[in-house]
């Protein structure tokens, strides 16, 4: 399984066939957050599906054609650490360019 991050733009007119719709997949729905009620027609989610496809087949037949579906990941400190050396970036926080960053953390765990 991996983890896709969704966006549902839609336009108001289309709003209540596409809730409607979406409502027909209850696993799915909590999932969810609509922006709708403000005035910002685009739900958001974090789905889990094998693909990027299946991640789709959650969505409602009226969002899926316009719907923004991109696979994310969590990183560590450890990986961002260790992409930023060979990036040779700057501009991360001390506590993470440090090489005693572990050192760091425990002392704080121990405090
Ligand atoms: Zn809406």
């Amino acid at each position: 399984m991996a983890t896709f991050e969704v966006e549902l733009p839609h336009t108001e007119a289309e709003c209540l066939a596409a809730l409607v719709d979406q409502a027909r997949n209850p696993e799915t729905l909590p999932k969810l957050v609509w922006g709708c009620r403000a005035g910002t027609h685009v739900g958001w989610g974090t789905l889990e599906a094998a693909n990027e496809n299946a991640a789709r087949q959650l969505i409602s037949r009226v969002l899926r054609d316009k719907a923004k579906v991109t696979p994310v990941e969590t990183f560590t400190a450890g990986q961002i650490k260790e992409r930023s050396v060979g990036a040779g970036l700057t501009c991360l926080p001390t506590w993470i360019r440090s090489d005693e960053s572990s050192q760091r953390d425990g002392q704080l765990l121990a405090a």
